[in-house]
């Protein structure tokens, strides 16, 4: 039979047997003990990982022999993993014979029950079957619902089971009661709800229940989502699910078209960046768009490059929202330090070279207020935002204030994209460095001897020291790397 009835099964301290010693037979072990189970694990072969799996569970107990009939003695379920068919079909025959729901690992004929994939929420539970046909498919659905699938589903579960008995009262009759959990349930109004945490008083109910039922909303919700540094990839799972479910995205220059495409193609998507030069949306601008598309039931996203709350204005956004009344939800994102770090091989902290690592922005009106003195610090990483046009005046006040104008910097453009440029050189010359390289805005600066790693080659055999002394230009592909040897600075 290629299609299965999917039923759920109560396992809480049900005894279940699994034979086997290999690395499925503890992934089966794994999946029954998760569901409350105690398992009795069989195996010949009685090794540390085995012994480190028991001490681990101290539901699960770990026997270094075969099978015996015998051992199905109050047995709720037989997992058979022994990779020997003979033995495989012997474990079948006698869990059959005793009326034992089997599986028998990769053997359908042998088996009378499968497991499915399993996207697991606490209290919800999606198991996922293709009857065997395309293992492939099952685990592409499954990558899919994890994502897809909100983290909190179970917690909303377990919030629904708390609330039930109260609309109940509330609620008499049938026809209300629906009419308020198809309200209650509108994405919006859980998400709302959900982001005031996992628990609700219970005269907090009352006035959910009249707002639903009246049919006025219960709220309004913006979810400021970070974007991360550019490379869509390293967007977190649930800003990539608050993209996707957005009805509303308004978004900043930083935050790059593969990024929108993962959006509804209906979705509503404002543009309120600032370019150089063009006109640029000012944040009263912005804060009005905020507020009028607020709408209750509406999702809203504010999309920010990076991380919100990192120079990205997510704090005064935050507050000027929530002055008018609406809900504020954060996201963080991975912020441009990090991203443009990792892509060009810069540690942010290291042993010897780095305890302490410091953001800054370079713009600001006039002159920039920093404590120079303490930035210009030995053994530390300072990492300049919005600092290209600055960088003379940077320059110049580190060294005013006491670093070497021999340590080394490194400025990272557009990193984490296609379109990533790493120069390396020194503090002292670092304007002639931006100058002459064609560095072209996002851009940031790496300030410290971490800096010196994005120099680092994979050593072959052959070589024993591999770092070039001159300045590297240097494409995010690196087959395109370029050693500006002519223009040393
Ligand atoms: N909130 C953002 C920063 C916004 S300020 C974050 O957390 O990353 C904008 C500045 O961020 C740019 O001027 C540049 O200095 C830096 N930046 C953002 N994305 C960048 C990228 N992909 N590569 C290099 N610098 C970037």
């Amino acid at each position: 039979m290629d299609r299965q009835l999917p039923l759920f099964f109560d396992l809480a301290n049900k005894k279940c047997l699994v034979i086997g010693s290999g690395t499925l037979a503890l992934e089966k072990a794994r999946v029954l003990l998760n569901f409350g189970a105690s398992v009795m694990l069989l195996s010949p072969v009685f090794s540390k990982e085995l012994m480190a799996f028991q001490n681990l569970h101290k539901k699960c107990s770990v026997v270094d022999r075969g099978f015996n009939v015998q051992d199905l003695s109050e047995i709720t379920l037989v997992v058979s993993a022994t990779q020997d068919i003979e033995s495989d079909r012997v474990i079948s025959d006698a869990s059959k014979d005793a009326g034992i729901p089997v599986n028998v690992v990769d053997n359908r004929n042998l088996s009378t029950f499968s497991f499915p994939a399993i996207v697991d929420r606490g209290s919800i539970q999606v198991g996922i079957s293709s009857g065997g046909k395309s293992p492939g498919l099952v685990t592409k659905l499954k990558d899919e619902l994890e994502v897809f699938l909100p983290h909190n589903l179970g917690l909303l579960a377990n919030l629904i089971s708390q609330i039930r008995p109260i609309v109940k009262e509330i609620l008499p009759s049938v026809e209300s009661r629906r009419k308020f959990w198809r309200g209650f349930l509108e994405k919006e109004n859980s998400n709302l709800v959900m982001s005031q945490g996992a628990d609700i008083e219970p005269k907090k109910v009352h006035s959910l229940v009249q707002r639903i039922i009246s049919g006025k909303s219960i709220g309004r919700l913006v979810t400021i989502v970070g974007a991360g540094p550019g490379d869509p990839e390293l967007l977190t799972v649930k800003a990539l699910r608050k993209i996707q479910e957005a009805d509303v995205l308004v978004y900043d220059r930083l935050v790059g078209i593969e990024i929108l495409k993962r959006a509804r193609k209906e979705s509503k998507k404002i543009f309120v960046g600032k370019t150089k030069g063009s006109h640029s949306c000012g944040q009263n601008e912005i804060n009005s768009i905020l507020l009028e598309e607020a709408v209750p039931g509406r999702s809203v996203i504010r999309l920010k490059g990076g991380d919100p709350f990192i120079f990205g204005r997510g704090g005064e956004e935050r507050a000027f929202l929530m002055s008018h009344g609406i809900e504020v939800e954060v996201i963080p994102g991975i912020t441009a330090a990090l991203g443009c770090g990792a892509a060009s091989g810069i540690p942010m902290t290291m042993r010897d070279a780095s305890q302490a690592v410091t953001f800054i922005t370079g713009h600001g009106d006039g002159e920039l207020e920093l404590n120079w003195k303490a930035l210009a610090n030995f053994n530390q990483t300072l990492v300049v935002y919005m600092g290209v046009g600055a960088a003379e005046n940077i320059s110049q006040n580190l060294i005013d204030n006491g670093m070497s104008a021999d340590v080394s910097a490194a400025v990272v453009a557009n990193g984490t994209t296609p379109e990533q440029k790493l120069v390396i050189g020194k503090v002292g010359s670092l304007p002639l460095l931006i100058s002459e390289s064609d560095i072209a805005a996002p851009a940031i600066i790496i300030i410290g001897k971490v800096a010196e790693q994005s120099r680092l080659e994979i050593m072959h055999l052959a070589q024993q020291v591999v770092v070039p002394s001159t300045n590297i230009l240097q494409n995010r592909d690196s087959s395109k790397k370029i050693n500006t040897s002519e223009a040393i600075l």
